[in-house]
């Protein structure tokens, strides 16, 4: 099955200048060649007519959970007493619907860094299974903490684990649930008020445990990571992401350190401001003050970061489903200018899981993950945020979502 793609403005995910003009072709899901559109297009060739053709977004922070709760006018409205009682299996249909809004908007990866039970894995399993469509997932299955006033928060979305043997156990039975990769909470969570997120959560011996046991076997680890104690630790043990790790921008050397080993940092910033302002109401007065302090803080250390040329990664962290671009227009706004944020949205949250060889940019090679977008998101990436500029989203060369005309292609061509 061969695709050719005609005329499109190229965006290689790689923060160059883009190329104006180009054609590329896909054959089995991947693409094969990138050439130059010259003259009228030949038959059965999909004119883009200089539309913007870019690598697939790719949101390395997500939880793609039933609860929407925080993404309101999504899910089912709010429950009224006496409301016939709600079956659980409705959070499937939750879950379906957000795959087929991330998909909509130009995401066609996610990395899933914590949902209730092992939803992201059943969603997983149902797209594989080719159910219906929806973004690659990777998901962490259960997050591993220390025993903590967030595991009594978050029920199911924790494993808590106390000591190195225990950490190695928890690393193995979230392997044996289906995990693509490892996450620990290195330090408390902004979102839990009787969590101080400044300490360390795990020792730096757990935290060793949880790598050594994960990197043994393959499996790459995540930290979420606020306050500086935990971070370091963290970034000293050889995680491979940091999420969160806003404190970072007092400790410059260990900035440095992340850029030398390819340790990537997914800054999240939205969920900072979320938290300060659009849902304000719905957390204790103590945790909205403490977010404004960490929003701005969290902006400091993008700047830091990219100084120090740590890798940087998107991760939104919030929701609605399908307006995951607000992260990279937050990114682009807070340091990064449109260029950056695209690479970050694209080729650095590739780097951040493990998964660059494959996804994350526009060469020959690459599985044919790609979004075009009517319009420049260079000039204005705010457009990346408008459905009805997403022109078509191809996972592994496959259409799966997008306003351009069906069929893409005349019959018979
Ligand atoms: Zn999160």
């Amino acid at each position: 099955m061969i695709m050719r793609l005609w005329n499109a403005r190229l965006l290689d995910g790689l923060g160059g200048p883009p190329v104006e003009g180009a054609s590329v072709t896909i054959e089995d899901g991947r693409i094969v060649a990138i050439g130059t559109s010259v003259g009228d297009p030949p038959a059965a060739v999909l004119d883009l007519a200089g539309r913007t053709l870019m690598p697939g977004l790719i949101d390395a922070h997500a939880h793609v959970t039933a609860d929407t709760t925080r993404s309101p006018g999504f899910g089912p409205p709010p429950e009224l007493h006496g409301d016939d009682p709600r079956p659980t299996e409705i959070g499937y249909f939750v879950l379906a619907k957000t795959a087929a809004a991330l998909l909509r908007s130009g995401v066609t990866t996610v990395r899933d860094v914590g949902s209730y039970g092992l939803e992201a894995i059943v969603l997983r399993r149902a797209i594989e299974l080719g159910i219906l469509d929806g973004p690659r997932i990777l998901s962490c299955a259960r997050i591993v903490s220390a025993t903590s006033p967030g595991g009594k928060v978050f029920g199911s979305m924790y494993h808590e684990a106390d000591g190195p043997w225990d950490m190695r156990k928890a690393v193995r039975q979230q392997i044996r649930d289906g995990a693509d990769y490892i996450k620990i909470m290195a330090t408390g969570a902004r979102s839990v008020d009787r969590e101080d997120p400044e300490p360390a959560q795990m020792t730096r011996e757990e935290i060793a445990a949880v790598v050594d046991e994960a990197h043994r076997i393959g499996f790459r680890v995540a930290a979420h990571a606020e306050g500086l104690a935990g971070a370091r630790i963290a970034v000293e043990e050889g995680v491979d992401t940091i999420e969160h790790g806003l404190s970072l921008h007092r400790a410059p050397e260990l900035l440095g350190v992340m850029a030398a080993r390819g340790i990537v940092l997914v800054p999240t910033l939205s969920t900072f401001a979320d938290l300060a302002e659009r849902f304000a109401d719905m957390f204790t007065p103590r945790l909205v003050e403490q977010a404004k302090r960490q929003a701005e803080e969290a902006r400091l250390t993008l700047v830091a970061a990219r100084a120090a040329g740590v890798t940087l990664a998107m991760g939104y962290d919030s929701g609605p489903p399908g307006t995951n671009a607000t992260e990279l227009l937050r990114m682009a706004e807070s340091g990064l200018g449109a260029a950056e944020a695209i690479r970050a949205a694209t080729w650095g949250s590739a780097q951040a899981l493990g998964i660059g060889a494959d996804v994350g940019t526009l060469e020959t090679g690459r599985s044919a993950d790609l979004v075009v977008v009517d319009g420049d998101p260079l000039e204005d990436p705010g457009l990346l945020l408008d459905v009805e500029r997403i022109w078509l989203v191809l996972q592994a060369g496959r259409d799966v979502a997008g306003n351009a005309p069906r069929p893409l292609l005349p019959s018979g061509s």
